[in-house]
Order: C-alpha cells, then structure tokens, then sequence
C-alpha cells in the first residue's frame, strides 16, 4: 500500500492500518441496511515527507489525502469509488 502523498510505503502505519480494517469490517456488516449511516474513514498514517495525514477508504480500501471538508459537513465522498463516508472522529474534535 503506497503513500497518496509521496508514494512510499513508508508512510503507511500498518497496525492502525489493520486495527482500522477490522473495526470497519464490523461496522458495515452491522449497519449495511441503514440508511444514512455511513462508515468513518480510517487514519492509516501521516505521510513522512509532506506531513500530510493518510486516510483509508473502507469501500474501496484505497489510501487517499486528507479531504477539504467544508464546515460543518460531517461527511464527505471517497475519491476513488464516491461512496460515503463520515470524517474520523479525531477531525471532529478540533474546533
Ligand atoms: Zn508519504
Ligand atoms: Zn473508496
């Protein structure tokens, strides 16, 4: 799995990367036939070179950078497949 930012797979955390997986594997078998409940984005890693964070499409399981969310919005589409997804939970707490 390669960095979207630089292209290393150095930058790829691979224990969040497989914690994530397995979180995530849960929730869409639990919540595949509700409606508006989408699965949050994993954070796999910050990239070494740009120090941008790495995100992880549970769909199409394809790393990609870091989204811009527009305020508010609690949820955005995946670049690769355009399914939706939620921000990690970590991007909303920041104020
Ligand atoms: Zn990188
Ligand atoms: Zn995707």
């Amino acid at each position: 799995m390669k960095c979207p930012y630089c292209g290393s797979e150095e930058c790829i955390n691979k224990s969040a990367l497989n914690i994530y997986l397995k979180a995530v594997e849960t929730f869409l078998k639990k919540y595949i036939n509700i409606k508006f409940k989408y699965p949050a984005v994993g954070e796999v890693g910050i990239c070494k070179k740009t120090g941008g964070r790495i995100y992880l499409c549970p769909y199409c399981k394809v790393p990609f950078k870091a989204p811009f969310l527009n305020k508010g919005e609690g949820h955005f589409n995946c670049p690769n497949c355009n399914k939706t997804l939620n921000v990690p939970a970590s991007n909303k707490l920041v104020c």
